[in-house]
């Protein structure tokens, strides 16, 4: 996906963000895009995406980050979603053990319905909770290499490795377009 004009070449990425309700995506995403977090936040509702500009090699990568207006309570997240993504962030909460669980269910929905390859990384949110945690660094980093996935524990509260996760995906996907 890149253009050409006077100014050299633009890029623009759509990267989802996947995984069971609660676990973070709304706020990682305010976390990276605004700097904003929400002790009591609700189901998203009406933002569809945010996008972010980054400059790699001198050219100017927009992220359009995408996330769920909460349809995942129902496991209804729809084909659209997925369309068209170059990367994903596949999250869970360190501190539910189910929602680890579901990673790969997540990852097996994406496979279905990516087309093209999709720079994936698995994320493990809420990393300020460590005393509470039901999920070993251990188990996510094994599960990641198994799979394939970068891997990265965050937290979107005292933003921890935030920024990183995303520019993470957004330079991988530069790498594998470029
Ligand atoms: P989503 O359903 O996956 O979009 O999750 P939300 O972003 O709405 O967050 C669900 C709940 O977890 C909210 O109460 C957030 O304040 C809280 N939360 C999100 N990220 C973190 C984090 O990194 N640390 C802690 N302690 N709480 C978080
Ligand atoms: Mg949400």
């Amino acid at each position: 996906m890149s253009s050409s004009d006077e100014e050299g070449e633009e890029y623009l990425f759509k990267i989802v963000i996947i995984g069971d309700s609660a676990v973070g995506k709304s706020n990682l995403l305010s976390r990276y895009a605004r700097n904003e977090f929400n002790l009591h936040s609700k189901a998203t509702i009406g933002v569809e995406f945010q996008t972010q500009t980054l400059e790699i090699e001198g050219k100017e990568v927009k992220a359009q980050i995408w996330d769920t207006a909460g349809q995942e309570r129902f496991r209804a997240v729809t084909s659209a979603y997925y369309r068209g993504a170059f990367g994903a962030l596949i999250v869970y909460d360190i501190t539910r053990r189910g929602t680890f669980e579901s990673a790969t269910r997540w990852l097996d929905e994406l496979k279905t319905h990516s087309d093209t390859t999709v720079a994936k990384m698995l994320v493990g949110n809420k990393s300020d909770l460590d005393n509470i945690r039901a999920v070993s660094v251990d188990e996510g980093k094994s599960l990641a290499e198994q799979e394939g996935l970068f891997f990265m524990e965050t937290s979107a509260l005292d933003s921890t490795n935030v920024n990183k996760a995303f520019e993470l995906v957004v330079r991988e996907i530069y790498n594998n377009v470029s």
